[in-house]
């Protein structure tokens, strides 16, 4: 079924909600108005005008290069969308105003006569509001190129005070936490990373945490890397890394800031943004800086600075919540049938409200995830076998190898991501084709990790997800089966 949706504003809304009358409303159905909120229906009719804007507009992407001088073909992105619903001041322009001072200061080091080792590439997209449209339309005119040659894309697009919200390829976790320990938050002079710790333990404490928030606790209090969370969408990182499978990071601060209420709004102004969003403009200065630093190093590391165990621990934690969601189901289905064979649904129901006992679930076949643990105990060899090769070379400082292999090297570790894509895309959605992250079906922004098989248990189709068990271990084995090339180039030349 589809069923048309316009969004209206609440002064529109209200007097369509102040006509519904039958059942009063459970409380989080409820909204603010001044009114008592009915489920319906009502005698009410409507008739409803609606006058859409169709012509076509054009819109600008703007495109900038500075052109490496040892690599110029790997491509460090950098992006950001300029158009707003209205004012804008923070969506987009609060992420936008950092781009701009590190274009800027890249700018002066390339006057002063610097060149980058690998090129970079500003971007500021058109179109994003309804619907990534700038960034999705040179992603896709340029797929090719890109996949051959882009190395990571950087997002931001709104900004606040607070603390450091990094999401994106998990491989790249350490290189953000590097930076993190090295970059002080403006307002306490603790570094980004000593103060996200401290409020990743605190968060991980409150009464009704949810098993996230307490697994990023867990692993804040171990001392190591911060976790960085996997990303949806809502931004322009989606093409790029959902459809061209190329290493991404989102990079923003927030959550002492206020922006409750003004999103997508008239009211998200200037105004606004020097109330409640960094009144002192310090933290624009500090996402410039985060951003900054983390192109710099993936434009100047000898090796690209990723670090592979991170990625395998990471897919450990999916894992290891589909067996729960797998045993959760299970548990449902059974409990459900146990109820329908003992009449208790029909026992425990309000007779005058004629209610029917739910629709008996069909049961949940066994699903092997064997496929996949084994796909992920390899991988986890072979990545820390890397990890620990890439730091014995960097020990050395690259010395015993010779400029030739580094550049083969880099060019394999390039496309690494590429290998986490299915050619046939996830079900019902082609166009989005990687198998560890991807926005839900029907959440909206939200991401749902693993999402082939998490998607086809949640919708119960059994054989869909043993298929996805199959592909997406696969797609482990190809990312595993690049990495120990990498890593044999490592060791044959340190052992030469
Ligand atoms: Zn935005």
């Amino acid at each position: 079924m589809r069923i048309p949706v316009i969004p209206i504003s609440y002064a529109d809304a209200k007097p369509f909600l102040a006509a519904l009358e039958g059942p009063i409303a459970p409380p989080h159905w409820s909204g603010s108005l001044p009114i008592t909120y009915h489920v319906g229906p009502g005698k009410a009719r409507v008739h409803l005008e609606v006058v859409s804007d169709w012509s076509l507009k054009t819109i600008y992407d703007v495109v900038a290069f500075l052109r490496g001088d040892q690599q110029p073909d790997h491509w460090i992105l950098r992006g950001n969308h300029h158009d707003a619903w209205v004012f804008g001041a923070w969506d987009p322009l609060a992420g936008q105003v950092a781009l701009m001072a590190e274009a800027k200061a890249f700018g002066a080091l390339a006057q002063q006569g610097w060149k980058p080792k690998r090129t970079l590439v500003y971007t500021s997209w058109d179109a994003e509001e309804p619907g990534l449209i700038g960034s999705t339309e040179w992603a896709e005119t340029h797929a090719g190129e890109l996949q051959k040659k882009a190395v990571l894309y950087v997002n931001s697009d709104t900004n606040g005070r607070g603390f450091l919200n990094a999401g994106g390829s998990h491989a790249l976790q350490r290189l953000v936490n590097e930076v993190a320990s090295k970059i002080k938050d403006p307002e306490t002079n603790a570094t980004i990373q000593e103060r996200l710790r401290a409020k990743l333990i605190i968060d991980g404490e409150e009464k009704d945490a949810k098993k996230e928030k307490k697994k990023n606790a867990e692993l804040a209090e171990k001392g190591g890397d911060l976790p960085i969370s996997a990303l949806g969408s809502g931004s322009d990182f989606t093409p790029f890394l959902q459809h061209l499978g190329i290493a991404t990071l989102s990079l923003e601060y927030g959550g002492e800031d206020q922006d409750y209420g003004i999103y997508h709004s008239a009211y998200d102004s200037y105004d606004h943004y020097l109330r409640f969003g960094d009144p002192k403009f310090v933290y624009g200065i500090t996402l410039a800086e985060t951003i900054g630093h983390t192109l710099l190093q993936v434009a100047e590391s000898d090796v690209l600075p990723f670090q592979f165990t991170d990625f395998a621990e990471t897919i450990d934690r999916y894992l290891v919540d589909l067996h729960t969601l797998c045993d959760e189901t299970r548990e449902e289905t059974q409990k459900q049938a146990k109820f329908l064979d003992s009449g208790a649904y029909v026992l425990a129901a309000d007779p005058e409200k004629h209610l029917l006992p739910p629709e008996r679930k069909t049961e949940v076949p066994s699903i092997d995830l064997t496929p996949l643990s084994e796909s992920l105990k390899n991988l986890k060899k072979s990545a820390s076998s890397y990890d620990a090769a890439l730091h014995r070379a960097q020990e050395n400082g690259f010395s015993s190898i010779r400029a030739e292999q580094i550049a083969a090297l880099n060019q394999l570790l390039q496309g690494i991501e590429q290998t986490l894509l299915s050619g046939d895309g996830l079900p019902g959605r082609e166009w989005f084709r990687h198998l560890i992250y991807a926005p839900g079906m029907n959440t909206g922004y939200d991401v749902k990790t693993l999402p082939g098989i998490r998607e086809a248990i949640e919708a119960r189709q059994w054989n869909e997800a043993i298929q996805y068990v199959g592909r997406t271990a696969a797609c482990l084995d190809a990312y595993r089966d690049r990495i120990d090339k990498a890593t044999s180039m490592l060791e044959d030349s340190a052992g030469k």
